[in-house]
C-alpha cells in the first residue's frame, strides 16, 4: 500500500499533537494508495477507537480504511481494533509513540495481517 507523503505527515503531526489521547480518522483512496485522511464527524479525540459508532461513518465508497494512534509504544492491533478492521475497508494504519516517521506506522489489512506501507514520492 502506498501513502502520500503529506498524508503521512498529517497523521504523524496529529498524533503528536493529540498525545497522550488517541487520534482517529478514516482513510480515503483506492486499492493502491492512501490519498487523504478524514476526521470522523462527531468523533471526539481521545475517545477510544473501538467506540467509534458505525453509524457515524460517512457513506462514501472512497473510504478504504481507518487510522488511529496508540499512545503506547506498540502498534499491535487490539481485539477491538481487529473487530473494527474487519467491518471497515481494507487498509488500516496504527501509529505508535513517538510518531516520528514511517517506522512508527504499521499498516494492516481487514484480517489484521501486516501489509507493507511505502511512501509515494
Ligand atoms: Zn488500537
Amino acid at each position: 500500500m502506498l501513502i502520500k507523503r503529506n498524508v503521512l505527515g498529517f497523521i504523524l503531526g496529529a498524533s503528536r499533537e493529540i498525545h497522550p489521547k488517541e487520534f482517529t480518522g478514516l482513510l480515503r483512496g483506492n486499492s493502491e494508495i492512501i490519498e487523504e485522511t478524514l476526521l470522523i464527524p462527531g468523533s471526539i479525540f481521545g475517545e477510544n477507537f473501538a467506540t467509534i459508532r458505525s453509524d457515524m461513518k460517512p457513506i462514501d465508497p472512497s473510504i478504504i480504511g481507518s487510522v488511529h494512534s496508540h499512545p503506547g509504544n506498540s502498534f499491535t492491533p487490539s481485539k477491538a481494533d481487529l473487530r473494527f478492521f474487519n467491518k471497515t475497508g481494507f487498509a488500516h494504519l496504527i501509529l505508535k509513540y513517538p510518531y516520528k516517521g514511517i517506522e512508527d506506522v504499521a499498516a494492516y489489512d481487514n484480517a489484521g495481517n501486516r501489509i507493507e506501507l511505502i511512501i509515494k514520492e
